[in-house]
């Protein structure tokens, strides 16, 4: 992939991130212990810090990169799972991805979230925007990008009625009905990002 793009994909995505750190927190408080915003903001800022270093790298390397540091600053749970997601991306994917390989690539790296999280969609997480944005990635005919950055928004949503079984949001049980998952709207965050910056 052209190195420029990459490291425009690369700082997109951590700049939106930072710039919704308070929101995230928001929700976070609302079902978990107000720290995602923070968690990610922290992450993100690191990645920028070494945006030179990290971006310079073939994209396997670059993502890897960004996925340790995720997993070295972010903390909580969010932390190693989206640690996870990068690290295994950069291990699927090669320099220049299809998007044959994207799909097959974001389906391996949610595998891993999940193995990692010893949990599935349909619990309230993050997950619950990963895999049906990996499923529209598959869908064809025009539009794709928009399709995504819906089905990213819509995902987000649906998580507001569910009951949380995993991570912090689960101890409260019955009452983590009625709130959005921060961890499932950073996901759409980082995805429309993506999107957007493409130009796809
Ligand atoms: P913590 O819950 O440790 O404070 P964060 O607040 O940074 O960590 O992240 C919380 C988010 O992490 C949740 O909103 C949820 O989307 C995600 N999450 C938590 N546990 C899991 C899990 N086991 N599998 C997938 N995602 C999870
Ligand atoms: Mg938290």
């Amino acid at each position: 992939m052209d190195r420029a793009l990459q490291r425009r994909l690369i700082e997109a995505v951590a700049r939106t991130v930072i710039a919704h750190a308070d929101e995230l927190t928001a929700l976070d408080r609302q079902i978990g212990d107000g720290d995602h915003g923070l968690n990610m903001k922290r992450g993100f800022e690191a990645v920028l810090a070494q945006i030179d270093k990290i971006a310079g790298q073939p994209l396997p390397d670059a993502l890897r990169a960004v996925g340790m540091e995720l997993i070295m600053k972010v903390g909580g749970a969010s932390g190693p799972l989206y640690g996870t997601l990068f690290v295994t991306l950069g291990k699927e994917l090669p320099a220049a991805p299809t998007l044959a390989d994207l799909e097959r690539s974001f389906a391996k790296a949610i595998d891993a979230v999940k193995a990692r999280g010893k949990s599935d969609v349909g619990q309230k997480t993050m997950l619950d925007v990963l895999a049906p944005v990996q499923v529209a990635l598959s869908s064809s005919g025009e539009g794709l990008a928009a399709r995504i950055v819906s089905t990213a928004a819509a995902a987000a949503e649906a998580t507001i009625p569910m009951k949380a079984v995993r991570g912090r949001a689960s101890f409260l049980g019955e009452r983590s009905v009625g709130h959005m998952d921060p961890g499932a709207r950073s996901s759409a965050i980082m995805i429309t990002a993506i999107v957007n910056e493409s130009g796809a």
